[in-house]
């Protein structure tokens, strides 16, 4: 045994944040016997995205079913598409009933991880102190909001606010409305706020393409035969898997016959659904379904042409005390502005300071964009780990089987570590940069890249994003490649 196999077993480990990721981290961790960790949450709740999105409408497009942890399905889902508060909920509850609440650490930002002699030094923005063995990094993708540069925006007499930083003391019943976007959020927010503004106007920039999905209610009796039967929920949630391996094959290869079957059903859905054809042709984008992050919607085009909702396509020139002021030079009189931006993708973990082995910062790491080996170990960083990580899988599917994937190949990293073989791991500079070319040769063939502009591309119009099958990401994450990695 060398010079670490005095403390075979004993690592200590940190979690960063308290949401899907960190919470799965947590459970897992305790499953194993691994009961010496801290989860870090800058917050004073768990549930990441989901507590800090609370706009109305927000609910998640990946089935409920399948969005959840496969460890615990829940028979009790309310809809298909389940509410974001219900989200919430099930994560509370997830981790109250895992019992790692109390491992939690809440309303304390890890500011810096520093790797000295072997561990990593925490220290966090209230200046408590820890040293840890292992550290997982769960903070999330959607997590900075991204803020618009208009012009005047700080004199706008209304109320303003990013769509994930939503101000429930604003009056919405009868008021006038302006969202910008037409992303997800917005695409959620308008089908639930058309009904209550007294008028409500979208700042469209790009025209999007809406998939129709039906979002039903379980019955009681469904609710029912679930809780009775496991083997039927199961037997969902495996459909559900199928349902969306072919999305996920589909957007990775452009001109596959499944991209053309979802281009139809979004085509048929404008054209069907769409009466004006003005507002349509408004509403028709100029590139191929899927280019951007495909929307799914049960009711948006309905939203959208209710006679109190307007499509604004002119380009937003500032904001006035009054409202929004456009290229037209109209000026459209809002109470209330919400900004349906987006998030800077490419922020994971940062502000934070991280110090590697050699004093390596990850800004040094990260100068030209963010980086890692299968999204999960970046060179110099060793024991420090990635869920939901650079340039993993982000497409219309469940990203909590993405982290559990993740965090089992995590788990097999740390094998030899927890055994006492050996005091660090990370993968190497080589298999890196390796993986990085193929996964940008490979990204030539995504839908991703046929003419649009999103945020899963990159500073070079690269997509930032796993660019292969999802079945191969699921057999890369069984078996980290023994190459791939450097122990010490
Ligand atoms: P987004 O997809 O990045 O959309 C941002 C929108 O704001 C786009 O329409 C963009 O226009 C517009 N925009 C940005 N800056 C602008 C400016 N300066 N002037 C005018 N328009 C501007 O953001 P999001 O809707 O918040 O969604 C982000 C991601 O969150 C989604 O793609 C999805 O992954 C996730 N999400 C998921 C769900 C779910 O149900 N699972 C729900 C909400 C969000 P351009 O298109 O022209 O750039």
């Amino acid at each position: 045994m060398n010079e670490a196999g005095d403390r075979p077993g004993a690592l200590r480990f940190a979690i960063i944040g308290a949401g899907m990721a960190g919470i799965l981290s947590a459970v897992k961790l305790k499953e194993r016997g691994l009961t010496d960790f801290t989860v870090f949450e800058k917050a004073d709740r768990v549930g990441g995205t989901w507590r800090e999105n609370t706009y109305p409408g927000l609910s998640c497009d990946v089935p409920s079913h399948l969005y959840s942890y496969s460890f615990a399905p829940t028979p009790e889902w309310s809809h298909r598409y389940s509410a974001g508060e219900e989200i919430q909920a099930y994560f509370e509850r997830v981790a109250h009933e895992h019992g790692i609440t109390d491992a939690i650490r809440f309303g304390d930002e890890v500011a810096s991880c520093r790797f000295v002699d072997g561990r990593w030094h925490l220290e966090t923005a209230r200046g408590h102190r820890d040293e840890v063995d292992v550290v997982i990094a769960a903070t999330g993708v959607l997590h900075h909001p991204r803020f618009p540069d208009f012009d005047g925006i700080d004199d706008f007499e209304g109320a303003v606010f990013h769509s994930s930083r939503w101000d429930h003391d604003v009056q919405l019943d009868g008021a006038r409305i302006g969202i910008v976007g037409t992303g997800s959020t917005a695409v959620q927010m308008t089908s639930a706020l058309v009904n209550r503004a007294g008028r409500l106007s979208l700042f469209q920039r790009t025209a999007q393409w809406i998939m129709p999905a039906e979002n039903p209610r379980y019955s009681d009796d469904e609710k029912a035969a679930f809780r009775s039967s496991p083997e039927q929920l199961a037997e969902l949630r495996t459909n559900l898997t199928q349902m969306f391996d072919v999305f996920a094959n589909a957007i990775v290869d452009a001109d596959s016959p499944e991209m053309k079957m979802i281009a139809e059903m979004c085509l048929e859905n404008l054209e069907s659904n769409v009466r004006d054809p003005e507002l349509r042709e408004a509403l028709r984008p100029d590139y191929q379904a899927a280019c951007k992050r495909l929307i799914v919607s049960p009711d948006f085009y309905e939203a959208i042409q209710q006679p109190n909702a307007e499509l604004v396509t002119d380009r937003i020139e500032r904001i006035e005390p009054a409202g929004v002021r456009t290229a037209d030079g109209r000026l459209h009189e809002l109470d209330v502005l919400v900004l349906a931006t987006g998030f800077k993708t490419d922020a994971f973990m940062r502000p934070m300071t991280v110090v590697g082995r050699d004093g390596g910062t990850l800004a040094q790491a990260w100068a030209v964009r963010p980086n890692a080996y299968m999204s999960v170990s970046i060179p110099g960083f060793p024991n420090f780990f990635m869920l939901n990580g650079p340039n993993g899988p982000v497409g219309n599917f469940s990203l909590i089987e993405v982290a559990e994937l993740q965090f089992a190949y995590i788990m097999k990293l740390v094998e030899p570590i927890r055994s006492g073989d050996y005091r660090e791991v990370s993968a190497s500079r080589e298999a890196m940069e390796d993986h990085e070319a193929a996964r940008v040769k490979a990204a030539e063939k995504t839908v991703w890249v046929t003419g649009c502009r999103s945020w899963y591309l990159d500073d070079r119009g690269i997509p930032a994003t796993w660019p292969w099958s999802f079945d191969r990401f699921r057999t890369e994450m069984q078996r980290p490649s023994a190459e791939a990695f450097e122990y010490r």
